[in-house]
């Protein structure tokens, strides 16, 4: 029996999900339209589903992984073990309400309607944040809401912030955040499990060669431990002092899909004249 894994029939998760697996030297076959297809080159096959379906799917053990995103995980409640990050489809879920609003914090939303395709999600949020407010599931063009007069702020997607912008809303609160992941079915064992691991070494291996880029900044001095929390480096990062007691040289290796994220946010923290490399070959 092939491993079966579910991908994203067509979306936001689709073109990089096969390109993972075209990475991985793993050749598919599809005819036009077919749901279901198979490797030549390696004893797998993929199930193209909507993303909404593919948690369901992997519990039942219909398909014995899948790649989705963590929200898409998160807002299905079943068990399933995430297996690997993928470091595509960075996003965030975030709290967003009118410009205009003079927000106060999140007790802001007690006794407001929410609106929102991530009832379970932000059910939670709110619950840990003590806060009763009115959830208003919607499934798409979330962020008219506040606009046609539907509620008075939304909980979506979030990546660049200019849907939003367009829609006269600002973000306020960040729920969670998001990047494609693997998923299996908890248990899996025997062939399929060997074949699993063989496909998460090579993501492994793809993930390392290609997404890593060497980043050297100057941070002052007593922003480092700020600068070095954010760094998701191998280890930790190399500090090095510079002739300048005020400041240091920080180096670090940073995954391509979060390297704007996390230049925005050193440079946020202090970091000044970044400076980045390509890294040719990474044996860990
Ligand atoms: P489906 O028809 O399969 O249900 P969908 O409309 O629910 O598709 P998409 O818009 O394709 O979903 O988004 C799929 C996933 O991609 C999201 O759940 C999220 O993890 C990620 N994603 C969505 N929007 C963005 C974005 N702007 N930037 C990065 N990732 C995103
Ligand atoms: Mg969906």
């Amino acid at each position: 029996m092939p491993l079966r894994i579910a991908i994203q029939k067509s979306g936001r998760l689709s073109e990089a999900s096969l390109s993972l697996l075209r990475d991985c030297g793993i050749r598919i076959q599809r005819g036009k339209n077919a749901l279901i297809a198979p490797a030549t080159n390696f004893d797998l096959e993929v199930l193209y589903l909507r993303d909404d379906d593919i948690p369901q799917y992997v519990a039942d053990g219909i398909a014995d992984c899948g790649m989705l995103g963590q929200n898409g995980v998160a807002e299905k409640a079943v068990e399933v073990t995430t297996d690997r990050k993928l470091g595509f489809a960075g996003c965030r879920l975030s709290l967003a309400v009118p410009k205009a609003v003079d927000y106060p914090g999140v007790a802001y939303f007690r006794g407001k309607k929410i609106a929102t395709s991530y009832p379970v999600i932000l059910g939670e949020f709110l619950r840990k944040h003590k806060v009763d407010a009115e959830v208003h599931e919607i499934s798409g063009s979330v962020e008219i809401a506040p606009n046609i007069g539907l509620a008075d702020g939304i909980c979506d997607i979030v990546s660049t912030g200019s849907t939003l912008f367009s829609n006269g809303l600002k973000e306020v609160e960040r729920v969670m955040d998001s990047e494609a992941v693997l998923i299996s079915q908890p248990g899996l064992s025997g062939a399929k499990r060997e074949l699993l691991d063989r496909l998460l070494f090579r993501m492994a291996a793809v993930q390392q060669a290609q997404d890593a880029k060497y980043i050297v900044m100057n941070v002052p001095t007593e922003k480092v431990a700020a600068v070095q929390e954010i760094l998701p480096g191998i280890k930790s990062p190399t500090v090095v002092p510079l002739a300048d007691p005020g400041w240091k040289a920080v180096h670090s290796v940073v995954q391509e899909a979060r390297f704007w994220e996390v230049i925005d946010q050193v440079r946020a923290a202090g970091a000044e004249g970044i400076v980045v490399l390509p890294i040719q070959k990474m044996v860990v």
